[in-house]
């Protein structure tokens, strides 16, 4: 809640509902202001607003913020409204509320409609306000990101063991040390901004190799641990700032000579924090500034599982049961079946696994759109090593911090030091046959949604082989959709392949059930014979 100055003018297009007086129970004793009152709903301080007016003069004197704002019915004219309190870019709000006696119950009825309509209105539409505006107070962030999303997201980073977690990982932490330590002419003496600070190691790092100032910015409320930390490491704690808050909304005092991130996700993209780094470069970053890490890249290679494949394929067979207490089951047996399809899998597997040459998508960072990361769609085209069955496309990524002194890549490759963020793989429900020396093609198209993540379209296509494989022209295609956010984290499994890896272990394994349930779910094969 706040208090308005006398001049704000009235909304004109906005119903107004009359009021008998209202309360104000932060003041003691509580400050009864007799009407005739008037309460209006608007937007027109950039959000959604309920707005108290002195109806004689229709000069406002008190404004809820909707976003932040419960309205509770005590009797059959009388209600209470009470505001959370909020922190906007340009000013502290505080937890406040007031009791409303309205004239009747009719109009106590429709004040709480119209509250309703508008409170749904800013859940619904999230920033879009319902004159079609975008409101000034809410960034771009929250443009395209669910609130749900962000609520949760930052949540987790809030809490010290996934920092920890992330610490722990000494392939990852490791080498942003090394890159710094290795680079120290590109921190000495250098303004530097850690974009998404979280416990605010990197930013301690940077202050290591001689940053004249560090500010360390993070959005979740690891920042105030971040605080402590540095407040526990004086001797550099005096040159880093926490600045709690989001890149996207938050205003730095100077422009920074480099950035220092750790915006990865699962597949480079997941978690869409990229686009803040970009943002962040767009924002901080002096023109030709550094960034590190400066480039990514996405590899993919396709692979042959077939114990994957089966373990997924395992999954919905519980599915197939006809006498489940008395119920059949198996009328749900095709929607599991795609469900668990839909899942990215993430993992440690033996490189071994992958049956070509990888191939790669760069993004650079200090060139990339912030829309560009939106939609990315990647060609693919793979000559196959072996003979095999292929179960999907596995995919990993590595980033470059392309220092002055040093370059240094951090890598996630399978057979790499494993790292937190492991490997990926999007296993096809129907897998395709390919003879050695054979062409794959198809794409990998991930588009962006706002539950910070993608949906992810994966295709592949390899020409038949055997006696229509003359005539030409004839494909076999496999596609599946998977979404990024929803991933079967196999890593408590056992990482062993015990069979000898000669290349070529696994066509000739046969699982009993494994043809009954391709058979039985071949109307949700999306396997297209061209
Ligand atoms: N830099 C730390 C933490 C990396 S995890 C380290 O390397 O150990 C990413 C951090 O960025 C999380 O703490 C998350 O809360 C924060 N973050 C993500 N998006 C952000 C944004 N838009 N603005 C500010 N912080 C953000």
């Amino acid at each position: 809640m706040h208090t308005h100055s006398m001049n704000n003018t009235l909304p004109v297009d906005n119903h107004s509902f009359t009021v008998a007086s209202i309360t104000l129970l932060e003041s003691n004793p509580p400050n009864v202001v007799s009407g005739p009152l008037s309460a209006v709903f608007g937007s027109g301080s950039g959000f959604p607003e309920l707005q108290f007016l002195v109806e004689s003069v229709g000069q406002q004197f008190l404004g809820f913020d909707l976003r932040t704002t419960q309205l509770f019915r005590l009797g059959e004219c009388q209600s209470l409204c009470v505001s959370e309190g909020s922190e906007t870019v340009k000013e502290k709000t505080y937890s406040k509320g007031i009791t409303i006696q309205f004239k009747d119950e009719e109009e106590s009825s429709s004040f709480h409609g119209a509250f309703e309509q508008w409170k749904s209105k800013v859940v619904i539409q999230g920033s879009r306000l319902p004159n079609g505006t975008v409101s000034s107070s809410k960034s771009k962030f929250d443009d395209k990101i669910e609130a749900s999303s962000a609520k949760m997201y930052f949540h987790y980073y809030g809490q010290l063991l996934h920092q920890q977690n992330m610490m722990q990982d000494y392939v990852r932490t490791g080498s942003y040390y090394a890159a710094v330590m290795e680079n120290q002419a590109d921190f000495a003496g250098r303004v530097v901004v850690d974009v998404g600070a979280g416990s605010g190691i990197l930013s301690l790092f940077a202050a290591q190799a001689g940053a004249k100032h560090v500010y360390a910015v993070e959005a979740s409320e690891m920042a105030d641990y971040a605080q402590k930390l540095i407040a526990g490491n004086p001797s550099l704690g005096q040159r880093i700032t926490v600045i709690k808050g989001k890149v996207e909304d938050v205003e730095l005092p100077e422009k920074a000579d480099i950035l220092i991130s750790e915006p990865m996700g699962t597949l480079l993209i997941n978690e869409r924090m990229l686009e803040s780094y970009v943002i962040a470069r767009d924002r901080f970053l002096v023109p030709n500034g550094k960034m590190f890490p400066t480039v990514g890249r996405i590899h993919m290679a396709p692979f042959s599982d077939e114990y994957l494949f089966i373990e997924i394929a395992n999954k919905s067979l519980f599915w197939q049961q006809q006498n489940y207490y008395g119920v059949d089951l198996t009328a749900l047996h095709g929607t599991a079946f795609q469900g668990y399809f839909s899942q990215p899998v993430v993992d440690a597997f033996d490189p071994r696994l992958l049956v070509a040459p990888s191939i790669s998508h760069v993004i650079n960072f200090t060139t990339v759109k912030e829309e560009d990361l939106y939609e990315i769609n990647i060609p693919l085209k793979f000559t196959a090593s072996v003979g095999t069955r292929i179960h999907g496309l596995a995919c990993w990524f590595d980033v470059l911090f392309d220092g002055s002194t040093v370059q240094r890549w951090l890598t996630t490759a399978p057979g790499a030091p494993t790292t937190h963020w492991y490997q990926l793989r999007c296993v096809l429900s129907q897998p395709i046959y390919v003879m050695q020396g054979q062409v794959i093609t198809g794409h990998l198209h991930m588009i962006a949604h706002s539950a910070q993540s993608y949906t992810i379209n994966l295709t592949l296509s390899a020409k038949m082989w055997g006696p229509g494989a003359e005539q030409g022209g004839i494909l076999q295609t496999s596609s599946c959709k998977f979404d990024l956010k929803e991933p079967y984290y196999r890593i408590s499994q056992p990482q062993a392949y015990p069979m000898a890896q000669d290349q070529q272990p696994y066509q000739d394994l046969k699982h009993p059930s494994l043809a009954d349930f391709v058979q039985q779910s071949s109307n949700d094969s999306d396997v297209q014979i061209l």
